[in-house]
């Protein structure tokens, strides 16, 4: 511990300068809606969150003989008929760390199933091409043979396809990994269809449900097919997240699956008697947070979860209609909606003007916003999921942003901005460079740090430039005092 950062800072007052002085330089929920699709950013109510240091909750070890901790475990219990509620499914463990570790644990649940019917050989899984990409990772990890399926060009599963590869599969064909609400955003109509195909060839439905905000008290997984599907608490059910963890990827179960649910060999009353080996250290994977979803629901009741899967729903859907005359919305269902989240097509803009995703992703920044989750599922897009956390006004203030963005790239197009020197392609623009004497680009400094009215009263300056991604992923930079130093 002798770099200087942790010696330098000796009076309670200077650590939280220094803290702080981190925290400055992130653009955070505190500033401004954070619009990342697939990741469900929405509000962390304190009252949620206060439980978490209680000592009661934030001092027990996991392995605490569990007639101490009864208060826990009634909370963890009532939890898990919460999402069973919810979900539909008969079954629910909380163990698994994160929505992949769910996966993990679901298809081992599949195989043990298969185990006990004697089917030990079905080891195929099919995984349409548009899935998250931890889908195929956690089914090699369960020891399964991957097998993709094609899908159309409205980002739906190609049903026909699906068909051809169940079927030529169908005696070792173990599961089917499908992410609904589709990784596009939209609600996949062939839904039940799917399941039904996988069920008549013998294999059993995995549902990536790590999105539910699309779902929650309107419709139950459990009801239309799938076997078993994890839930992100962390996205759905309002855990933070965003650093990395911890998060909780439980998984629910229809009741021909309940008996393998994950035990634990110190812990066994976590699980069913009957069930896999535990798949993470502790008994009930990350404890602690869970009060955490528990008061979200708790405090939200039916009626206030409804509204939320609607008003997210209804949010996405502004977002995609206000911005589809500037940037063309590349999914939609059948009737033109899409689900919590909407894909904005920037790919044309490349030829037009040279800008690509990045560009504005990084002009984001000098408006306030963090950018959109960028090329995924599709590569030059951004995906947007507002969340029913956010108001009208924010809303809007978003949309203006991106609004206002597009007129800067018509500038480009019409041939009025230069198409390597402009306000996008030297995004973001940091203070230093506003602030210095010298100033040689092509427009004024105003357009470069304050291109909306609301920055002149909460203007938050990106702390470094432009940084070459893929360079800087390929050649590591070490801020720390020279290995040298040390000798
Ligand atoms: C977030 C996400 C996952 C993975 O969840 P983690 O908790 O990050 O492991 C899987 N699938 C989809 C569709 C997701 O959005």
């Amino acid at each position: 511990m002798t770099h200087p950062v942790f010696n330098s800072h000796h009076s309670e007052t200077e650590l939280l300068r220094y803290i702080h002085s981190l925290q400055n330089k992130d653009i955070t929920l505190t500033h401004s809606m954070i619009p990342l699709g697939s990741c469900t950013m929405k509000l962390n109510a304190t009252t949620e969150l206060l439980p978490v240091s209680w000592p009661e909750i934030s001092q027990l070890h996991p392995f605490v003989p569990v007639d101490q901790a009864t208060g826990l475990i009634e909370m963890i219990h009532d939890l898990e008929r919460q999402l069973c509620e919810l979900t539909g499914f008969a079954a629910v463990s909380l163990q698994p760390n994160a929505g992949s570790q769910g996966e993990y644990a679901g298809l081992l649940v599949i195989r043990k199933y298969f185990e006990t019917r004697g089917e030990r050989h079905r080891n195929i899984c099919l995984i349409p091409s548009s899935a998250h990409g931890t889908n195929p990772a956690s089914a090699a990890m369960a020891g399964m043979q991957v097998v993709v399926v094609n899908c159309a060009d409205n980002g739906n599963v190609d049903i026909g396809d699906l068909k051809t590869k169940a079927e030529m599969h169908k005696d070792k064909l173990a599961a089917l990994m499908i992410t609904y609400p589709s990784t596009h955003g939209v609600f996949e109509e062939g839904i039940s269809e799917i399941c039904a195909v996988v069920h008549k060839n013998g294999g059993q439905v995995y549902m990536d449900g790590a999105n539910m905000n699309a779902l929650v008290a309107v419709s139950r997984p459990g009801e239309f097919g799938p076997d078993v599907a994890h839930m992100n608490l962390h996205k759905t059910f309002s855990i933070p997240h965003g650093g990395g963890g911890p998060g909780v990827g439980p998984i629910g179960v229809r009741a021909h699956l309940a008996p393998y649910l994950p035990s634990h060999t110190l812990v066994p009353e976590c699980g069913p008697k009957t069930g896999i080996t535990s798949t993470t250290s502790a008994p009930w994977g990350s404890a602690s947070i869970l009060p955490i979803s528990w008061a979200y629901i708790k405090m939200m009741g039916a009626e206030g979860l409804r509204e939320a899967t609607l008003v997210s729903i209804l949010s996405a859907n502004y977002i995609a209609k206000k911005l589809e005359s500037f940037y063309p919305v590349l999914y939609k269902g059948a009737s033109g909606f899409v689900a919590h989240e909407c894909i904005l097509d920037l790919r044309a803009l490349k030829k037009t003007s040279d800008v690509d995703v990045t560009d504005v992703a990084k002009r984001l920044m000098d408006y306030g916003f963090h950018a959109p989750t960028m090329s995924w599922p599709v590569a030059g897009t951004l995906m947007v999921e507002p969340t029913e956390s956010e108001s009208k006004p924010e809303l809007d203030r978003f949309i203006e942003a991106m609004i206002s963005i597009r007129r800067e790239i018509t500038q480009i197009e019409s041939g009025k901005m230069d198409r390597h020197n402009n306000p996008l392609k030297n995004s973001p623009h940091t203070m230093k460079t506003v602030t210095k004497t010298e100033w040689t680009y092509p427009y004024s400094r105003e357009e470069a740090a304050f291109p909306a009215p609301w920055l002149a009263a909460n203007k938050i300056f990106p702390a470094v430039g432009r940084v070459d991604n893929a360079y800087g992923d390929r050649n590591l930079v070490c801020s720390c005092p020279p290995v040298e130093d040390y000798k």
